[in-house]
């Protein structure tokens, strides 16, 4: 069985920052920065040329949020950092032995959100700090504003040129599902037993690691729809662009942000939309008037106020089956109506997959968390010195499957160095 010691199973920004930090891509602290806590400050000026090797316990005893240290010198500032002005830097040293598994190449799920996808916030929000969004702009001529949201067609090729700048290439293995993480047994020298799925051309191997980043995302198993005739031909279960659904008369059932991009941008190619939702109007219009500092949300407030003559809102309303030749059946407050549709779209999100974990004795410790960006999941419970798994010794979630994170990449990207630093600090790396 292949064995290494270190297995990241996904390639999302939450995977990506720890195979650059295990690569050998460790973090300094230079110049003139400056701690809002004098102990913390004193910590990071005595471990500034390898702070990796810092036991962030330290910090969590005296009161202090660990991934803080780190983030805290990646956005020093509200607004995004200069280049020339970082105290951030990076230091090339040996690599650790770590492969990915990912069914998605680099970027994650950004590499199938819609085709006009923006982010929701800022550019600098979506660096990983290693290989700096700025520099990739330089680098591949292209005139943005960092504090500017970005399009996913500057995101996807940014985590992908990360990859290449940084030589995790090699290393990452994409079009490869895990289908299931598993104590090692003991005949095998390692903790974990990896077993996982070639997409392409259904081969499955296994492979063994004593360290397992688990770094699958926020919706690795799509939430399901209690519908009948959920597989007749005219419903797709992801939004792309407008140019790929047929016909004038689009049903769009969600109710979430990915939702509310696919009405309007089908509303405003001209289509013929009705959105059933199940929460009620209030719900959606303080999404919408929150939102308002978004491009797409100022234009859901002026469709509301315009006519709505080819957008009809149906809240309340519960889907509950598919007839052949697009008649769908949806309940509302009303009393059951249906529907005569070319086609229709189901944004309802998804959940991580958890169920990879099944064969670990015991529940598994989860915190329900809520943003403001409408993410709802129940993430890992970890040490917040290190985001090992408070159940699974040597397991370690990441990006948005790990309590502890802040709103967005911005708010995970730092644990990377807690994960990369208590994994090389156990293999007495650092
Ligand atoms: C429409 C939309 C807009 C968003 N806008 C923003 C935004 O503006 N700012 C922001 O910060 N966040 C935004 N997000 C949240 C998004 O989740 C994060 O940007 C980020 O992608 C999360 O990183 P991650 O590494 O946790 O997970 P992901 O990006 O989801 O990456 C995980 C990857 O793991 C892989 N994977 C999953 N299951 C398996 C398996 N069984 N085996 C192998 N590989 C697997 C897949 O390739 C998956 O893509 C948005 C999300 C969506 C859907």
């Amino acid at each position: 069985m292949e064995n290494h010691s270190v297995i990241i199973a996904g390639g999302g920004p939450g995977g990506l920052g720890v195979a650059a930090t295990l690569e050998g891509w460790h973090p300094r602290f230079e110049g003139d920065y400056e701690f809002p806590s004098d102990d913390v400050q004193a910590l990071a000026r005595e471990h500034e040329q390898n702070p990796l090797a810092l036991d962030q316990h330290v910090l969590l005893e005296q009161g202090h949020r660990p991934i803080e240290f780190f983030r805290m010198r990646h956005h020093p500032i509200q607004d995004a950092v200069p280049l020339d002005e970082w105290t951030l830097k990076f230091t090339k040293r040996n690599r650790a032995d770590w492969l990915m598994l990912t069914t998605d190449g680099p970027g994650g799920l950004w590499n199938s959100v819609p085709r006009e996808q923006m982010t929701l916030g800022p550019a600098h929000w979506m660096e990983l700090s290693h290989y700096p969004i700025g520099k990739f702009y330089e680098q591949t001529g292209r005139n943005r504003d960092l504090n500017a949201l970005v399009h996913r067609e500057d995101l996807v090729p940014y985590y992908q040129a990360y990859a290449e700048e940084l030589g995790l290439t090699p290393h990452i293995r994409s079009g490869i599902k895990v289908t299931s993480i598993k104590p090692a047994d003991d005949d095998v020298a390692a903790r974990f037993v990896v077993e996982t799925v070639d997409q392409e051309t259904g081969s499955e191997t296994s492979y063994s690691c004593d360290h397992l980043v688990f770094g699958v995302g926020p919706r690795s198993v799509l939430r399901k729809l209690t519908a009948r005739g959920t597989d007749q031909d005219y419903i797709s279960f992801a939004y792309t662009h407008p140019d790929d659904y047929p016909g004038e008369r689009i049903l769009v059932i969600g109710g979430g942000r990915s939702a509310d991009w696919a009405a309007q941008e089908l509303h405003d190619a001209g289509r013929m939309v009705v959105y059933a939702m199940r929460q009620h109007p209030e719900g959606h219009l303080k999404l919408i008037n929150d939102s308002r500092y978004l491009p797409y949300y100022r234009r859901w407030a002026e469709i509301l106020a315009g006519g709505q003559e080819r957008m009809g809102l149906l809240y309340g309303a519960n889907v509950t089956a598919f007839e052949p030749d697009g008649v769908t059946a949806i309940s509302t407050s009303e009393g059951p109506i249906q529907l005569q549709v070319d086609h229709v779209v189901v944004e309802i999100g998804g959940d991580p997959d958890y169920e990879l974990l099944k064969s670990f004795d015991g529940n598994l410790t989860f915190h329900a968390k809520h943003d403001n960006f409408r993410f709802q999941l129940n993430q890992l419970v970890v040490d917040q010195a290190t985001f090992e798994s408070v159940d699974i010794p040597g397991l370690y979630p990441t990006g948005y499957t790990a309590q502890g994170t802040g709103l967005s990449v911005i708010g995970f990207h730092a644990a990377c160095f807690l994960i990369a630093g208590d994994i090389l600090r156990k293999l007495g790396a650092v």
